[in-house]
């Protein structure tokens, strides 16, 4: 089975382990993530319908050899030990997987024991943050979101700053705050200035918002000073996630002159479990928006670089049900990864096995496919009712917010699962 397997036999691959309809990860997909269960300690895994396979339980049964991926690998709590092998045996690994799943194969279903002490219901694990991430970066590179916010900041001449269309624009985040879905986040603190004609003033922030985003992870990049071309640049990257970059705008809007994003945005982001890679998404791949002006020589691609990927918001109150605020999607996105990669590279910085880049704030062209409150309510203007009457400029304490994602093509669906945070008051 190699990565040029024939679509139609792709499709058509079955797993002797149950994948209930509409789930987000048939055989085809073999996402990677880090679970802990009563007895285990956090180590690698993937996952199949609702069950987790324990990757270390299949190496030590002898089950993964001819992958060339160290046996500690799996015993590792984070994955970067495994995807620093590079992609070649990562993408070995992921076809040994589908293989040892799929019906007609007898290499592990036929053991009773192995098949019970490898697969675990997914209710009974933990999931824990994929990898430990050393360098995070977050990209704007969704036109309407830039646009958008250009738009209410700036007034709609000088929505797009002149740098916007020749440049994925980004930053610099902080990799210590990402954590795992799940994890409650604590409403900041901050200064602030509500009123510009009044001193600024100290509290919690009163516009806590949500960035519907994905990230991509890295492979190991290459040494300081060297670049990474849009052409190698697939190659360095892992796969991908959902991720939440819950963001302060009356903290964000005081601070960020000149030097851009810093409090407003590092008291949290959150990231979804499963890192899907590449390969697995590739049913899904199109052609992204074209790019008008052309992009400097360093930044033009070939083909296709962009995925079918549908995304939804879901805000939850507390104790109350949900309320999907925002339907987008990833193909709506103007830079592409590829060429992110390249630009972050171009002046020789070097990336590393477990690096996160995100996408920035994805948003479409209508106003339901905003992915952010900012945009929604129209900074707080236009409030969003939802169902159990109450509204919403921004998050309250209590509520859960919930972002989930996933492509289908000719009956086949690829999923990411969701990655989900509740806001716990300031303290
Ligand atoms: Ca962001």
């Amino acid at each position: 089975m190699s990565s040029a397997i024939d679509p139609a036999k792709l499709r058509a691959l079955k797993s002797w382990v149950d994948v209930p309809a509409g789930s987000d990860f048939p055989i085809q997909n073999i996402p990677f993530g880090i679970f802990s269960a009563n007895g285990r300690a956090p180590r690698p895994c993937t996952r199949i319908g609702d069950t987790v396979v324990d990757l270390h339980v299949l190496c030590e049964a002898g089950l993964l050899t001819g992958t060339d991926i160290a046996s500690e690998a799996f015993q590792s709590e984070t994955l970067n030990a495994l995807i620093k092998h590079g992609k070649p045996a990562v993408r070995r690994l992921r076809e040994r997987l589908m293989d040892l799943l799929s019906t007609g194969n007898t290499g592990m279903q036929d053991q009773a024991g192995l098949v019970g002490r490898a697969l675990i219901p997914v209710q009974d694990a933990t999931l824990h943050l994929p990898v430990e991430v050393g360098d995070y970066t977050d990209f704007y590179s969704s036109r309407e979101h830039a646009t958008n916010v250009g738009i209410m900041f700036r007034g709609p001449e000088n929505a797009l700053m002149p740098n916007w269309l020749h440049l994925p624009v980004g930053y610099h985040g902080r990799a210590s705050s990402i954590v795992a879905s799940g994890t409650a986040i604590r409403r900041p603190m901050g200064q602030m200035r509500p009123d510009p004609q009044q001193p600024p003033v100290f509290g919690p922030s009163k516009q806590l918002d949500i960035e519907l985003e994905t990230a991509f992870i890295t492979f190991e990049g290459k040494p300081l000073g060297e670049r990474i071309t849009t052409a190698e640049a697939e190659d360095r990257i892992f796969g991908m996630v959902l991720f939440n970059d819950w963001s302060a705008r009356d903290i964000q809007s005081w601070e960020y002159v000149p030097l851009g994003p810093f409090l407003g945005k590092n008291f949290g982001s959150s990231m979804s479990p499963w890192v899907v890679t590449l390969e697995a998404l590739e049913p899904l791949r199109i052609a992204g928006p074209a790019q008008d002006p052309e992009p400097l020589p360093y930044l033009r691609t070939q083909g296709m670089h962009s995925f079918d990927i549908a995304l939804e918001a879901a805000l939850i109150p507390d104790n109350g049900t949900e309320n999907v605020i925002c339907r987008t999607n990833f193909k709506h996105l103007y830079w592409t990864m590829p060429q992110q990669l390249a630009h972050h590279t171009v002046n020789g910085c070097n990336v590393r096995a477990g690096d996160v880049m995100a996408s920035g704030t994805i948003s479409g062209s209508s106003p339901d496919s905003f992915g952010s409150l900012l945009e929604l309510t129209w900074r707080g203007t236009k409030p969003l009712k939802l169902a159990d009457g109450t509204e919403r400029k921004f998050l309250h304490d209590g509520d859960t917010v919930v972002i989930r994602g996933h492509g289908q093509r000719d009956g086949l669906r690829i999923g990411f699962g969701e990655v989900r945070g509740k806001i716990l008051p300031a303290g």
